[in-house]
């Protein structure tokens, strides 16, 4: 089910229960702001998730709470992630997914990193 954005952050979610290491992810990569895994339910050939550290609920969330140095880290790093799983020369799609109309289902700040295929034109 989708979720509502506007709720407060519940460190009840699974993202937050990856980051605090109570269940496992298969992790890419790791620094001061940032986690990536890959997704338990693939949608391409190669589906990474990036989350930050902080506990930010949705894009808007991150995008009004958290200082430029942890937008700025945590920006990087998925531009990071990107490089080094080889998405950038074939190219690759970056979303996320916010509030019920975004159909966001897990209410910690994520952005999806779709590669490995060729994609359509993005439609609504
Ligand atoms: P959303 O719809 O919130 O943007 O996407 C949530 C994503 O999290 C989905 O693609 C879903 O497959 C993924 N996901 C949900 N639970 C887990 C989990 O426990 N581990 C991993 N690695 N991914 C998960």
């Amino acid at each position: 089910m989708p979720i509502d954005a506007t709720l407060p952050y519940d460190d009840t979610n699974i993202f937050a229960r990856i980051l605090r290491g109570e269940i496992p992810a298969n992790t890419v990569y790791e620094d001061d702001h940032a986690l990536a895994f890959h997704d338990i339910n693939p949608q391409a050939p190669i589906h990474i998730l990036v989350i930050p550290k902080g506990s930010y609920v949705s894009w808007d969330d991150f995008s009004a709470k958290a200082d430029d140095a942890t937008i700025a880290g945590f920006v990087r790093a998925v531009g990071h992630v990107a490089r080094e799983n080889g998405l950038v020369a074939p190219g690759y799609r970056l979303l996320a997914n916010i509030g019920g109309h975004g159909h966001q289902e897990v209410p910690h700040l994520h952005v999806h990193l779709f590669g490995g295929r060729q994609f359509g034109a993005m439609l609504p």
